[in-house]
């Protein structure tokens, strides 16, 4: 079955359809249809650490293999090492949602061709206080972020532009629940402003 064919109600119930369906990957992480949890490059390893309930995942995501503290949830450097046992499908979408916040809702959205991303030009201009001034990046450093920030630093689908919105097309031919970025983050935000205050210290 394509995902696009998956037709959903509530989140819970995309879920179980991603249960029935085998469709068992979202980001880094592995599910089972018995709600075991993992990084997807420990499966099959018995010797890792064993969580039990939603709430342990707000530690295991908290910092990466090398102890650094992980700002954005959605970065590909999630640690290894560890085994997540929950008891129901509802355990399960809170823990998905502790990894990878909001990502069960953007693509139930996206299936009811109603996700709508927000273009890059009006999230800067609601910025307030320090962060007004990432207004004043180009549009070319801007792709150059998107390029070299978000695509290296996060697994998300990018579905904005940047004065408009742009479709969304996802491979129907993968097999993993999709990361989808309606809007630029708080980090990329930061970046912009970065950018144009080196741009005006090299003037
Ligand atoms: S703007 Fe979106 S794609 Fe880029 S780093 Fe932030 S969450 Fe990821």
């Amino acid at each position: 079955m394509h995902l696009k064919q998956l037709k959903a109600y509530s989140i819970n119930v995309l879920l179980q359809s991603c249960l029935n369906e085998d469709i068992l990957r979202i980001g880094q992480i592995d599910f089972t249809r018995d709600f075991r949890v993992f990084h997807k490059d420990d499966a099959g390893r018995v010797d890792l650490q064993v969580y039990e309930g939603a709430d342990a995942v707000r530690e295991i995501v908290r910092y990466d293999d090398a102890g650094n503290y992980r700002p954005l949830k959605t970065a590909p450097n999630l640690r290894h090492n560890w085994e997540l046992r929950l008891a129901s499908v509802e355990e399960l979408r809170l823990a998905l949602d502790f990894f990878y916040p909001a990502a069960l809702g953007h693509w139930l959205a996206w299936l009811r061709n109603a996700f709508h991303a927000i273009p890059l030009r009006q999230t800067l201009g609601r910025q307030s206080g320090m962060y007004r001034v990432a207004a004043r990046i180009t549009d070319v450093q801007a792709q150059d972020l998107i390029r070299n920030f978000c695509g290296q630093g996060c697994l998300r689908h990018i579905g904005w532009g940047i004065a408009t919105s742009q479709e969304l097309v996802l491979n129907p031919e993968n097999r993993e629940i999709p990361l989808l970025c309606p809007e630029a983050c708080h980090l990329y935000i930061s970046e912009a402003r970065r950018v144009v205050k080196s741009n005006s210290s090299t003037q």
